[in-house]
Formats: structure tokens, C-alpha cells, sequence
């Protein structure tokens, strides 16, 4: 409730309403800041004003909160982590939903006839790029690395990939967030659990933090689902590369350059 509150004076704050602390405290001021908002009936609960009053803010910003009644439900909570998000960094949330980014490239669908006719055969065409940081090997951090060998036609596309996330997350992020752990990227190998030749063998497919983002586990324990992670998506998905976590919610270390 807190967290509402403090939204709420934030909102009241700037219609201003209000001129008390942002401390997420409901007393007199607050309570007669919302009163001066029209369309709050003053005999409601203390709690569904202050959900009218995140409705109203939601709305005002553009965010769909449902309907302005003063009951919390799901559509409500949306519009309230976006309005949030807004109200914290100066900008909209970057969107989650994969198929609704417009991405720079469309890579051909992984094993379609585009796709061998694209990449051709495995373990071709590959050159080796200079990353713009340091990695470190992920199955033994001692050791680093300052080029990734991979498929010519995925190369430019990835380094700008990695220049943007050095851009957004800078050298000491990229430490914190295991960015720079790289699990690997040619590798001519079958699929884990698979009989079919896996993207790696082609150098289109790289692997990061593997450690923390297990084949088998999901949204609720891969480190790369938190949404602190949103920008490293966004600058993968600009470049229309493909994360299976985000896709199909398993092998949350793996991105290639192809559908699935
Ligand atoms: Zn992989």
C-alpha cells in the first residue's frame, strides 16, 4: 500500500494538490490533497480513492488501467507498474512483448529451406569479431576474451548489439549484471536433448550467463527474466535476435540470429 500511496501523492503533487513529503504516509494532507480532485467522491475508502486516483493518473499518461471505479484488479496493477516505471525514470517501460518490437533484421526461421540457404552449411562462412568489452569464459571466469568467432552474416549485426549494451549499461553494469559472462557462440554441436544440429553450429546463436540462466528453468529463477534486464533484450531484439526465454520461457542464456 505504500507504494500506491507514495504514486498517489507523487500524482497529487503534480496537479498541484499537494505539497507534503513523498512518504507514502496517508494522513490529513494527503487525504484532503485527493479531495480536490474532481470525480473522487469523498465518502469512499480511504484505499479505492487512492486506486481512482492511480486509475486517473494511468489514464492521463496513456496507460490503460481499466476502468476508473476504485477496484484493483490486474488491469489496474499494469497501469500502475507502467505509471511507476514513468514516474521513476522520465520514460515509458521499454515493451516486454517480443513480437511487438520493430526489429532491423528478420532472420529466417531456424531449419526452413531460407534458413540453410541463408547460412549455408555448418562450420562456414565464419569470421572472428573484436567485442567492444571484455568477456569472461562463463565455465571459467579466469579466463577472457576480446573476440567471439561467428557467422559473417550475423557479425556487424552483433557487435552493434554490444556496442548498444555497452552504450546502455556501461562497464561497471555489465560487470554487476554477469553481461560479460559468454557462454559460447560456434560450437558444432547436436542440441542439448536434441537430434537436431543445434544454431551453434552455425555461429548465429551465442550464450550468456549460463550459470544463472539454466536450459531447463523458467521465468521464476533465469536471472535474465527480471526486468532489469529489459534494455539487454531491447538491444537484441532491435537487431531481431531471437532470446528462447523470452520466447518459449526456457534456455534463458541462449539468443540467436533466426525465428523459432
Ligand atoms: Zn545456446
Amino acid at each position: 500500500m505504500k507504494e500506491k500511496i507514495k504514486l498517489a501523492q507523487q500524482l497529487l503533487a503534480e496537479k498541484g494538490h499537494y505539497q507534503g513529503g513523498i512518504d507514502g504516509i496517508f494522513g490529513p494532507n494527503t487525504l484532503g490533497a485527493i479531495h480536490k480532485v474532481p470525480g473522487i467522491d469523498h465518502g469512499l475508502p480511504n484505499s479505492r480513492k487512492i486506486t481512482m486516483l492511480i486509475q486517473m493518473g494511468a489514464k492521463e499518461k496513456g496507460f490503460d488501467a481499466g476502468a476508473i471505479d476504485g477496484m484493483w484488479g490486474p488491469q489496474t496493477q499494469f497501469g500502475f507498474e507502467e505509471l511507476a516505471f514513468l514516474m521513476e525514470h522520465g520514460r515509458k517501460r521499454g515493451s516486454w512483448r517480443p513480437e511487438e518490437m520493430p526489429a532491423a533484421n528478420r532472420w529466417p526461421r531456424q531449419n526452413s529451406p531460407e534458413f540453410h540457404e541463408f547460412y549455408g552449411q555448418r562450420g562456414q562462412n565464419l569470421v572472428s569479431i573484436d567485442v567492444p568489452y571484455e568477456l569472461k569464459i562463463a565455465w571459467d571466469l579466469r579466463y577472457r576474451a576480446r573476440k567471439i568467432t561467428c557467422h559473417r552474416k550475423v557479425a556487424e549485426s552483433l557487435l552493434t548489439v554490444l556496442e548498444n549494451v555497452l552504450q546502455v549499461y556501461g562497464e561497471n553494469d555489465i560487470q554487476a549484471l554477469h553481461l560479460n559472462h559468454f557462454g559460447g557462440c560456434y560450437n558444432n554441436r547436436l542440441m542439448r536433448g536434441g537430434t537436431q544440429w543445434s544454431t551453434h553450429s552455425w555461429g548465429m546463436a551465442v550464450d550468456f550467463d549460463p550459470d544463472r540462466n539454466r536450459l531447463t528453468w523458467g521465468r521464476d529463477k533465469a536471472a535474465f527474466a527480471h526486468p532489469r534486464y529489459d534494455e539487454w533484450w531491447r538491444c537484441w531484439e532491435e537487431e531481431g535476435w531471437v532470446s528462447l526465454g523470452r520466447r518459449r520461457n526456457f534456455d534463458w542464456m541462449h539468443i540467436q540470429a533466426a525465428e523459432v
